[in-house]
């Protein structure tokens, strides 16, 4: 339990002090007892009051008992004051008890301090007073409040006591150097044989990991990031046992079955608004849904299933115990895990965070992903001239697009011709820029295929002949640490690479983790026949029955195809006869994050 005091001169303002504290720091949910001491006789020493003649005539001790109240009256007679540390034993628990008076007591304490009283503040020599709440100006190294400020003296108590939920600290994430990856990680045994698409998707999973360093971001900008350390709870939610509805609350052990009379407590509890007293056994109280359950509430009654005059409320029993009420932390507890590492934030994690307290959160950088056009033929840009063997740059935007809706900074590497040192050159500016490469065309193993020459004499190139359609050998190097992705140039192929292999990759290297598209069965709307050796993929769309059709032709030129789609239908390795009806493993864009 813990112990504060208010203290000061007579005629300070203690008692008008505390009887504001009591009444704040109620408000705000917490329970609230006190003590009071007096140097002289208290306001139960009036002579003629039945307790005062049951003590009078000699009783040891009187119990004064009413609906209201009970209070015991411990007689000291010729034995000493009890110390103070003996009378809070005595207390049942709550959550601070302030107490007046009792300045010599260890406990810290807030001077009430009125100028008029021409006194020095006790603060001078007492050292158990940590603030003083004056009515003016006092000069003081401790801190000072307005004597009417309750709100500002109960935030500076309850923070003493540590009985506040602080915000979160923002928290200096350490800008750790990430490692880079091994130099020879894409290294493949490079055989005859066309390696199946799990094997590569396996390998490249085991040789990633993050690349980016950490840095700590408010909860609320945190959408799309990915955290990279747990979030715990900071706080239970929800943080007391509150009501799920509105009705009215009472004791349980006090009901039984048949018809339920309660006389109502005068007042109300509601969100926001705790009711500060203690509910009597055996009453009801009028309550909202997430009010806090007063003193003396374990249950509420729906309202619709009352009926009440203002003054008592009649229902049915039996209610359950418990009933229509959320226990503290029945969500999350305190100081649990809140999210893992590796999550990426979402619009309902934002919410989560947020409602445990969590201000911010440690999150990787983003991965910076540089995109490069290759090729003689291509023209950057479709605001600019194109002759007839000339085309318009149609990855690049693609892949860019791609980046940054898959919450990635995309960089823009631009376009260079098939030419070794333009592309040595842009490769060394993209490797300061950017944390990974994509490359699109020239990555096969022709004459004019100069990223792949390039990587394999400067690079540590590694060419994955991937059974795949459509696709070409995926080329893997590291520039200067920087890995580096050789797509294929067919638009389609650069595409469907980039879903396959590109996006699991640059999710790992960003600390989320591998991702890989969640699909489902669907009936093929279409015939084909497929030998085994390779995994196909076609451009496909679910039609309103619920089938799905594939495009007209399978040319990975056709780059309408790619717009056409709603997603792509994956056709396994082995050999396949699809007629109509035959159930196919359709992946919607959306599963691999394309909007
Ligand atoms: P490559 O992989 O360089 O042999 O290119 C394969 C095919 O893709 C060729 O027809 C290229 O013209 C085409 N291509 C390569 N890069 C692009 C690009 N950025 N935009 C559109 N088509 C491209
Ligand atoms: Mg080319």
């Amino acid at each position: 339990m813990k112990v504060y005091g208010v203290t000061g001169w007579k005629n300070a303002g203690k008692t008008g002090l505390m009887e504001r504290l009591v009444a704040e720091i109620t408000a705000r949910g917490l329970t609230v007892s006190t003590i009071k001491h007096a140097h002289h006789s208290t306001d139960v020493d009036q002579p003629g009051r039945d307790s005062y003649r049951h003590r009078a005539a000699g009783a040891r001790e009187v119990l004064l008992s009413s609906p209201h109240r009970w209070a015991l009256m411990h007689e000291l007679r010729e034995a000493d004051e009890p110390p103070l540390a003996d009378l809070l034993a005595r207390l049942s628990s709550a959550d601070l008890v302030l107490v007046e008076g009792y300045k010599g007591a260890a406990h810290p304490k807030v001077e009430a301090h009125r100028a008029a009283n021409g006194k020095p503040p006790l603060a001078v020599e007492n050292a158990t007073i940590t603030a003083i709440a004056a009515d003016a100006p006092v000069t003081t190294p401790l801190p000072r409040f307005d004597l009417d400020d309750t709100a500002a003296i109960a935030d500076f108590i309850l923070t003493e006591l540590g009985l506040m939920d602080q915000p979160a600290p923002v928290q200096s994430a350490a800008d750790l150097i990430p490692p880079r990856l091994k130099d020879d990680c894409f290294a493949m045994p490079q055989g005859v044989d066309w390696v199946p698409v799990n094997q590569a998707l396996s390998r490249l999973k085991s040789v990633l990991h993050p690349v980016t360093s950490v840095e700590n971001v408010a909860t609320a900008q945190a959408r799309g990031r990915v955290l990279a350390r747990d979030a715990m709870a900071r706080r239970s939610n929800p943080p007391r046992p509150n009501s799920a509805v509105d009705g009215y609350g009472f004791a349980h052990a006090a009901t039984g079955s048949g018809v339920q009379r309660l006389p109502l407590a005068a007042g109300r509890a509601a969100a926001g608004q705790p009711f500060a007293g203690a509910v009597p056994h055996g009453s009801a109280i009028r309550i909202l849904t997430g009010a806090i359950l007063p003193d003396g509430v374990d249950t509420v009654v729906l309202e619709e299933d009352t009926v009440t005059d203002g003054a008592t409320v009649a229902f049915d029993g039996p209610v359950k115990p418990g009933a229509n009420t959320r226990k503290a932390g029945e969500d999350v507890v305190a100081d649990t895990l809140a999210l893992p590492a590796g999550h990426r934030m979402r619009a309902p994690d934002l919410a989560l965070l947020s409602a445990l307290g969590v201000a911010s959160v440690d999150v990787y950088r983003k991965l910076r992903v540089g995109v490069l056009s290759t090729g003689d033929e291509i023209v950057p840009a479709p605001d600019l001239p194109a002759a007839p063997h000339q085309i318009w740059d149609a990855n690049r935007p693609m892949l860019l697009s791609l980046a940054a809706g898959w919450g990635f900074d995309p960089v823009d590497l631009g376009h260079v011709n098939d030419d070794p040192a333009q592309i040595q050159n842009r490769l060394d500016a993209g490797a300061e820029q950017a944390d990974v490469i994509l490359t699109s065309g020239g990555a096969s193993a022709g004459d004019e295929d100069h990223v792949s020459t390039l990587l394999r004499q400067k690079g540590t190139l590694s060419s994955w002949r991937i059974a795949l359609k459509p696709g070409r050998p995926l080329a893997l190097s590291q520039w200067q640490g920087v890995p580096v992705f050789g797509l294929p140039g067919n638009p389609v192929a650069a595409f469907v690479c980039a879903l396959i292999f590109a996006r699991p990759a640059l999710s790992m290297l960003s600390g989320a983790g591998w991702q890989m598209p969640q699909g489902f069965e669907v009936p093929a709307a279409f015939s084909k026949r497929k030998k085994a050796g390779r995994r196909e993929y076609l451009r496909a769309r679910l039609s309103e029955d619920g089938t799905a059709e594939v495009f007209r032709s399978e040319g990975s030129g056709r780059i309408s195809g790619l717009s056409w789609a709603t997603g792509l239908v994956e056709l396994p390795d082995d050999a396949l006869e699809v007629t109509p009806g035959t159930p196919v493993r359709y992946l919607p864009y959306t599963s691999f994050g394309v909007e």
